[in-house]
């Protein structure tokens, strides 16, 4: 186990396109994903946030999320199948830049597919919060940032400002 550095913002490698995880090398996700629970519960330690991080977030280009908002549930090869056509426009924070917010629209619910560390394939509904971390993440697999989504030049606040910021 290890607490792994969390790739930042300017840093070219996260604009990078992961690619898909084949069933041989499940053995090797399985450490990975340890690094990639230790590294975001350090992070959410020391930010008081933290839900959600994507593999190439601390340098591994594989098609990995590992989530907990209370279980763990780790998602090989994500895909979303659908979409609702209802939006919803969210402030959107990372792990790669801390300190700011991004304002983004998202779809309010979403339909992922992916197979589990056992290579079973699975599938999740997700809406509201869910849907906007799962949106997230599967975004840092093909190398989006939240700042490529935002919705103008004034969507962006330091965390310290936050709270003067209307949210619509
Ligand atoms: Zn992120």
């Amino acid at each position: 186990m290890a607490i792994r550095e969390i790739l930042q913002l300017g840093n070219p490698d996260l604009y990078d396109i992961s690619g898909e995880i084949e069933k041989d090398e499940l053995d090797l996700m399985r450490d990975i994903v340890t690094d990639l629970a230790d590294t975001m519960f350090a992070f959410r330690e020391k930010y008081g946030a933290g839900r959600a991080i994507a593999a190439p977030q601390i340098g591994v280009r594989k098609r990995m999320v590992y989530m907990n908002t209370g279980e763990p549930v780790v998602l090989l090869n994500p895909e979303i199948t659908k979409k609702s056509i209802e939006m919803m426009e969210v402030w959107d924070d990372c792990m790669s830049f801390p300190d700011l917010l991004v304002r983004v629209r998202r779809h309010r619910s979403i339909t992922v597919s992916y197979r589990d560390l056992e290579w079973k394939e699975m599938e999740l509904v997700a809406e509201n919060d869910l849907a906007e971390l799962l949106q997230h993440e599967i975004d840092h697999l093909d190398g989006i940032l939240a700042m490529m989504r935002a919705l103008d030049e004034h969507s962006f606040v330091t965390r310290s400002e936050r709270w003067r910021v209307k949210d619509s």
